[in-house]
């Protein structure tokens, strides 16, 4: 079979299968699995694929077909420009996540070293995304599955970064020593309600589900953030949390006795996606 009659067979099973954005999953398969890019399959269409290529994409196509992520097939995807190792057992960065990083820029000090603790910090995407691109901070990231932290220690070499540190700890679970105070906490922590997780879409019922629920009322993390981690905080510290989009209003009032200032970040669909809190 040559690439173009290859490719497209991939196509229409992605189309016929109900896979949104079908051409941007199928070049991505096709590079993956033939090492042949966009390029190279426009200006060589007729050239033969081999045995090897037609089986590898076409199982590979199937494979996403039954809802299997995309980005556990690549086993990696990008974030803040970085390129992060992810798979069976740790979330998939979310783009809207791009603005919880962004947030914490904002608060970091050029002048002396900044302390950043990431919660639940999955594959790292937050907290080493603000290491690799922020020399004077030093970032903790506390995880607690080991197949999280086994996909967050190959990120931390991936990214060559010198200042993190990934820390097994379980957040719901009072710390106990701790390296030095944070001048901020960041957290994408799970907040989906235990009864919804049924209802997400097939990818994500292939994501780790400790990563997703947020116990009955989607809550669970933030309370125990409230209760074990704010108090680490030095003073005038920020606390900027993800959110889902009803959780905003719950979530400061929740903080309201430690908070003296706050705000509501809206992501790129105009939902409110993340809570600022300085104590
Ligand atoms: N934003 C994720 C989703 O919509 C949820 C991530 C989380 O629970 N922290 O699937």
């Amino acid at each position: 079979m040559i690439f173009s009659e290859l490719y497209n067979s991939g196509l229409r099973l992605l189309e016929e299968n109900g896979i949104d954005d079908s051409r941007f999953e199928c070049d991505n398969l096709f590079r993956f699995a033939c090492g042949v890019n966009k390029t190279e399959l426009l200006t060589h269409p007729e050239c033969k694929a081999d045995k090897q290529q037609c089986e590898r994409f076409l199982s590979l196509v199937k494979k996403r077909c039954s809802g299997y992520p995309l980005q556990y097939i690549l086993g990696s995807w990008e974030f803040m420009g970085f390129d992060f190792a992810v798979g069976e057992g740790v979330l998939i960065p979310r783009p809207e996540t791009e603005l919880l990083v962004l947030e914490a820029e904002k608060l970091i000090n050029k002048n002396r070293s900044t302390v950043i603790f990431d919660l639940c910090a999955g594959s790292g995407a937050i907290g080493l995304s603000l290491a690799a691109r922020n020399e004077n901070t030093k970032v903790y990231l506390f995880e607690k599955y080991k197949g999280a932290l086994s996909f967050l220690e190959e990120n931390v070499k991936r990214l060559s970064v010198d200042n993190a540190e990934a820390v097994e700890c379980d957040v719901l679970r009072e710390p106990s020593s701790l390296p030095e105070a944070p001048d901020i906490i960041i957290s994408n922590p799970p907040y989906i309600k235990t009864g919804e997780l049924p209802l997400l879409q097939r990818e994500v019922h292939f994501e780790p589900q400790t990563a997703l629920d947020g116990g009955d009322d989607g809550l669970l993390f933030y309370r125990a953030i409230l209760k074990n981690w704010v108090i680490r905080l030095k003073r005038g510290g920020t606390l900027l949390l993800e959110c889902a989009e009803d959780q905003s209003e719950q979530l400061l009032s929740l903080f309201s006795s430690v908070s003296s200032e706050t705000e509501t970040i809206k992501d790129f669909n105009n939902i409110d996606r993340i809570v600022k809190i300085t104590v």
